[in-house]
């Protein structure tokens, strides 16, 4: 996956597509052309861009510096043979190769821009944040539409946890020519850096402002999990329960598949409203709704247990783990719930019965861009820095036509 990516990395870079549209711009203008005709007349200019193709990034590094040597050493293919470098995990070596281009004479604003984007990645791979974040505004000075530069800058900020430096950047993305496809991306992103605002206010004890942020974060985006349950979080300290649980059934309403992360909260809210019947009321519909929600059911089983019902508690858990039989938080449910019952051996065979075939696995969560696998729910990827791209995998069940069919 990594080669993959790697590779489609370079094969852009070289037909000028990870760097926009400077590449177009730059080799129209005089004298470019010439070397490019010239690099691209030597055999090694092709034996290197195979070589690419096939990943083998040595022998593609040794072709390059021929034909780069053939063609006079043109800036091109010696940009290309630093990001060779870099990629080869060389990070010295790619920042000489590209810093010693900064000093020919002559360079164009868009060459020069495009130097400094690759030096910029140099110094990003290399940890040198503070220069790379330097490298990536001084392109954007030179290229201020410069895609690649702008999302460098972003994560940077975000890795930096600088989350008012990365809002403004990434308004800086979607204020892009051709951006407004992508309006609900960008928002999305934007509602968890408003988040991250908000929790940084939180920590600063300024309830107000942190308030503030969350709303803001779910203006952008009425899905954003995060700033509901803070939102809530923060009414409910204020003592404001009745807008607290009006926040996070909020929640529930615009994204179901994220209502679970709300039921404690409810949970423990509707009581202080004198309205405990609320919450199975709410588990109740959201199971009407999606008859698969096994996490509803084990909510609601939770919940009749507390209240003296462990027996009905049981069913909605053996139709739970039907739906899921890989949910290590259902079984021992299930377990807590039959020796509450003293272990009924009826009971007890009919859910060794259902759970024969479950694998079980503790990591359900997976990055849908990179595949990282997570314990947790996480918003932002550790592995791919992306946002919101975890999803719950589960592997269906392999008897559920037949547990159904005997109606469990
Ligand atoms: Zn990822």
């Amino acid at each position: 996956m990594a080669t993959l990516v790697l590779l489609v990395g370079l094969v852009a870079l070289l037909v000028g597509l990870a760097v926009g549209k400077a590449w177009e711009r730059y080799k129209l203008q005089d004298g470019v052309w010439t070397d490019r005709r010239r690099a691209r007349e030597s055999p090694h200019y092709m034996l290197g861009l195979n070589f690419l193709v096939a990943s083998q990034i040595d022998p593609a590094i040794d072709e390059l510096t021929k034909a780069a040597h053939a063609a006079g050493d043109p800036l091109e293919i010696h940009l290309i043979l630093g990001n060779l470098y870099r990629e080869k995990g060389q990070v010295g070596r790619a920042i000489q190769e590209h810093q010693s281009l900064l000093q020919r004479p002559n360079l164009r604003k868009l060459e020069h821009a495009n130097v400094l984007l690759c030096l910029g990645l140099d110094y990003r791979r290399g940890g040198f944040i503070d220069r790379a974040i330097e490298a990536f505004t001084e392109v954007l000075r030179l290229d201020p539409h410069n895609r690649y530069a702008l999302s460098n800058l972003e994560k940077l900020h975000e890795e930096q946890h600088q989350w008012t430096d990365a809002y403004a950047t990434r308004q800086k993305l979607a204020a892009l020519p051709g951006a407004a496809d992508e309006a609900p991306r960008h928002n999305e992103i934007l509602a968890f850096l408003e988040y991250e605002l908000g929790q940084d206010a939180l920590k600063r004890m300024d309830y107000t402002e942190a308030a503030r942020r969350f709303e803001a974060a779910i203006d952008l985006d009425p899905r954003n999990a995060p700033a509901h349950l803070s939102l809530g979080d923060v009414r409910f300290y204020e003592g404001r329960t009745p807008d607290a649980a009006g926040v996070w059934e909020r929640l529930v309403d615009a994204s179901p598949e994220r209502a679970y992360l709300a039921f404690s909260r409810l949970e423990g809210a509707y009581p202080k409203l004198s309205a405990p019947e609320r919450f199975p009321a709410l588990c109740e519909r959201l199971i009407a709704a999606n008859p698969q929600d096994w996490r509803a059911r084990h909510a609601l089983a939770r919940h009749l247990s507390a209240y003296g019902r462990p027996g009905d508690a049981l069913e909605l858990l053996f139709e739970a783990v039907g739906y899921n039989p890989h949910a290590l938080a259902l079984h021992q449910t299930i377990w807590q719930t039959l020796s509450a019952l003293d272990l009924p051996p009826d009971l007890v065979s009919r859910y060794v019965e259902l759970t024969r075939d479950a694998i079980f696995y503790v990591d359900p969560h997976i990055c849908l861009r990179c595949r990282y696998r997570s314990t947790e729910l996480l918003w932002q990827c550790p592995q791919c820095h992306e946002w919101n791209t975890f999803v719950e995998e589960r592997i269906a069940p392999a008897k559920s036509a037949d547990v159904e069919a005997q109606g469990l």
